[in-house]
């Protein structure tokens, strides 16, 4: 039998910057495996199906989770997100590094379930620089960014439980920081 991979976690609010550290990490080494979640929000522009998400409905959703097809999930504002199971047991028997996209109520859960699992929190310099940041991605309307904003406030308050902490102010400082980890 192979060496069983490793497991992280990577957390942060929305419009840290996340999906654009993750793309540049997993181009970095083979074994990085980026797990792609199910969720039932809507495709927004430029998004695909398949590559940031499967986009899938509310009844899907319900059936894959009585299916035993759901590693975890968690509700985020309007919708619900969650990790496909069978994939991720695959990729971890052939020892690869599966990086998961997580909120922070998932990322608990999983380090219940795999207390090795390495747990990376992406922070904002300031949360005045994510609602800019946010703003400037324009993907959300009013209503919807405001929540993420006030969801953002409860995430970093528990990013205290995280195995590190990085802030993401220069990206390519950021990227270092998270290989290094990975690294390790
Ligand atoms: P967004 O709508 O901005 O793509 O994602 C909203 C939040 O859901 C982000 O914090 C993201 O990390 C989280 N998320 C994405 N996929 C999953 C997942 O599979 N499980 C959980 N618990 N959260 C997820």
């Amino acid at each position: 039998m192979g060496k069983q991979g490793k497991l992280i976690l990577f957390s942060g609010p929305s419009g840290v910057g996340k999906d654009t550290l993750l793309d540049i990490l997993i181009t970095k080494r083979a074994e990085f495996q980026k797990s792609i979640s199910i969720t039932t929000r809507e495709q927004r522009i430029g998004e695909i199906d398949g590559v940031d998400y499967f986009f899938i409905t509310p009844d899907e959703f319900e059936t894959m989770i009585e299916c035993g097809e759901v590693l975890e999930f968690a509700k985020y504002g309007k919708n619900l997100y969650g990790t496909p199971k069978k994939p991720v047991d695959k990729w971890l028997s052939e020892g690869k590094t599966v990086i998961l996209k997580i909120e922070v109520q998932g990322a608990a859960k999983i380090k219940k379930m795999y207390p090795n699992a390495v747990a990376m929190f992406i922070m904002p310099p300031s949360l005045e620089v994510l609602e800019q940041r946010l703003r400037q991605r324009g993907t959300e309307n009013e209503e919807d960014l405001m929540r993420r904003l006030s969801i953002a406030r409860t995430e970093i308050e528990r990013s205290q439980d995280y195995d590190y902490i990085i802030v993401n102010d220069s990206l390519e400082a950021a990227a270092d920081e998270a290989l290094k980890i990975l690294s390790m």
